[in-house]
């Protein structure tokens, strides 16, 4: 019998059991797919407090960055530039195999090609079943880890529940023209646009990765694939990239947790509970923070032999404790941000910039690409004018309140 089956072999799965793996627990990570890392529709951009907390090697960084170039509704151009670097744009692939590997040094075993289909309690431990079309694999364990991404088939079965809201995404690595790379050479700007045109609520992107290649990308509620569509024909007409036929791939993300994160013998990380920064719908921060907190308590329960939902429940308590206000916050700027019409975000962004606003927060150290609340609270405070913020709205919008457009 395993100490501990891990189920998804992303970043959150990987890293909980390289820590349970270190502590000298027996360790299975279970993977549907054959690769690690693939197919991935992640544009891999961490904050530069993940990279201090979570530290990768150089050769899984394919740039640094302090500066990206916002395109508004009517189409206006700024750039928000900072000093040092506060991003960095990673070889996600590169990144989910390094982490496997991290793990796969001390002892942990990973069976490939595996999804986990079910999950039934007996003789005192889990029994996890694997099934791809051949004969099952059962495989026993003391607790499981449920680190399989945003699907809500396997926390259903457990009666958890599905993530209250998320998002979809889709994205598609590019080559960007001559002109792109001539311009603007290796240090290519990131690119975000905004408005209804081009992803409703949310954002797209052109994040250049390796020299004459980026990731054009973006998240929307409803129809990916036709809004990935307009949005590779839009770069292509504005001769940013080469071609409009290259393969797409999509995926979703939790804007909400899960509202169970921890059951009897049994626990939930990263993407599988929730665990995404609301703003940014990027979660692979989240994920190793709370991959860390789950290690921790799962070694307390597993010393104690205490595996009950009582006690993994400390393990929700503290990732709440660690992440809860900034999820609150984000969700609720995010929500904001989707009851905007184009001409209300023009507003907002005239004024933030007119009024020098917007350059103060990204300017004060207390600005991070990781954490939000700080510039959401300082956005709508009253130093930096809320009464201006709301007479730019027009109306004072609640979350989830739609704006006539
Ligand atoms: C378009 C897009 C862009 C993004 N960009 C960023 C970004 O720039 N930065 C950022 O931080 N985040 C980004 N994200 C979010 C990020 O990809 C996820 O938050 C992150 O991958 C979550 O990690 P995870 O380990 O929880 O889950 P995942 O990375 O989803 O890993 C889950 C693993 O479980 C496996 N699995 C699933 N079900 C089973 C099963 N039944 N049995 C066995 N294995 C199973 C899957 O194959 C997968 O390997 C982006 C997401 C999208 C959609």
């Amino acid at each position: 019998m395993f100490d501990v089956l891990v189920i998804g072999a992303g970043p959150a799965g990987s890293h909980t059991a390289r820590r349970l793996g270190e502590l000298g627990y027996r360790v299975m990570v279970l993977e549907e797919h054959k690769a690690i890392g693939e197919p991935t529709c992640c544009t891999g951009i961490l904050g530069k407090d993940c990279l201090n907390d979570f530290p990768l090697p150089p050769e899984l960084i394919w740039k640094q960055t302090g500066t990206a170039r916002f395109f508004t509704p009517s189409g206006q151009s700024f750039l928000l530039s900072k000093q040092p670097v506060q991003a960095y744009i990673l070889d996600r692939a590169g990144m989910d195999r390094r982490l496997a590997a991290e793990a796969q040094k001390v002892g942990v075993e990973y069976l490939m090609g595996s999804p986990a289909r079910e999950i039934s309690w007996r003789n005192g431990g889990v029994e996890v079943i694997a099934r791809n079309g051949g004969p099952p694999t059962r495989i026993d364990a003391r607790v499981v880890v449920l680190a399989c991404g945003p699907s809500n088939l396997l926390p259903r079965g457990l009666g958890w529940g599905d993530i209250g809201d998320s998002v979809l995404g889709g994205q598609a690595e590019v080559e960007t023209s001559a002109t792109l790379s001539q311009s603007k050479g290796d240090a290519a700007d990131v690119e975000v646009y905004m408005g209804q045109d081009v992803a409703p609520g949310f954002f797209a992107w052109l994040v250049p990765t390796t020299p004459g290649k980026a990731l054009a990308g973006l998240l929307c509620r409803q129809n990916p694939a036709g809004r990935m569509k307009a949005f590779l024909q839009r770069l292509y007409g504005e001769g940013k990239i080469r071609s409009t036929q290259v393969q797409v791939n999509y995926g979703r993300v939790p804007l909400l947790p899960r509202p169970h994160s921890y059951g009897e013998r049994v626990i939930a990380v990263g993407d599988a509970a929730g665990q995404v920064k609301p703003t940014t719908a990027g979660g692979i921060y989240y994920g190793l923070i709370c991959a860390e907190i789950a290690a921790q308590v799962l070694h307390d329960a597993l010393q104690r032999d205490d595996l009950s939902e009582r006690s993994l429940s400390r393990y929700e308590k503290a990732w709440k404790k660690r992440l809860g206000k900034e999820m609150r916050v984000g969700y609720w700027a995010r929500r904001f941000y989707e009851g905007l019409s184009d001409r209300q975000i023009e507003d907002i962004v005239n004024h933030l910039r007119g009024s020098g606003l917007l350059d103060k927060v990204f300017q004060s150290e207390e600005f991070s690409f990781d954490w939000h609340s700080f510039a959401i609270m300082r956005a709508v405070g009253r130093q930096v004018g809320l009464p201006h913020l709301l007479r730019a709205v027009g109306s004072a919008l609640l979350p989830g309140e739609r704006a006539s457009r």
